[in-house]
């Protein structure tokens, strides 16, 4: 017995306009999807699932659908909003705190080199040669270092 169809003959389904219904479409699962042949604005034909149109789920043929570029943009502009943050963190707080970590390491060292520190000149050295100083600036520390011992 047919199964009875909701019949969507000359709906309007965003840029869908139904015209028949198609054959069925027989799902993985065994089920059927019934499906329709819709004409888009844009002057395709395509058949799509009913539940796609009902749910709103299938506006258009899909290569007309000024809502596709606009998912695609979305998706872009998600992606350079965090490319956006990641490069903004270098030159924002980020670059801040380190340019004042490397400043406030360097001025220790400025005031070693006068006080003759050569405990605190030691551990500054091996600070200015570690990878968590590399990690915030890429300031050679041996110039660093002789441009210090130069002012002092
Ligand atoms: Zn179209």
């Amino acid at each position: 017995m047919p199964r009875k169809r909701l019949d969507l003959t000359g709906k309007r389904f965003g840029r869908l306009t139904v015209l028949a219904p198609a054959e069925d479409k027989r799902l993985p699962s065994g089920e059927t999807s019934s499906q329709w042949r819709c004409r888009c604005d844009c002057g395709r034909e395509t058949v799509v699932a009913r539940r796609n149109l009902r749910f709103g789920a299938t506006t258009s043929c899909g290569r007309c659908d000024p809502r596709r570029p606009m998912n695609a943009r979305r998706r872009d502009e998600a992606v350079s909003e965090s490319a956006q943050r990641v490069h903004e963190l270098p030159s924002n707080p980020f670059a801040d705190l380190a340019n004042a970590i490397v400043a406030c390491a360097a001025d220790d060292y400025r005031t070693a080199l006068k006080e003759g520190d050569r405990r605190s000149l030691a551990s500054l050295e091996r600070f200015f040669h570690s990878r968590w100083y590399a990690l915030l600036t890429s300031l050679d520390p041996d110039r660093l270092i002789s441009r210090l011992k130069a002012e002092a």
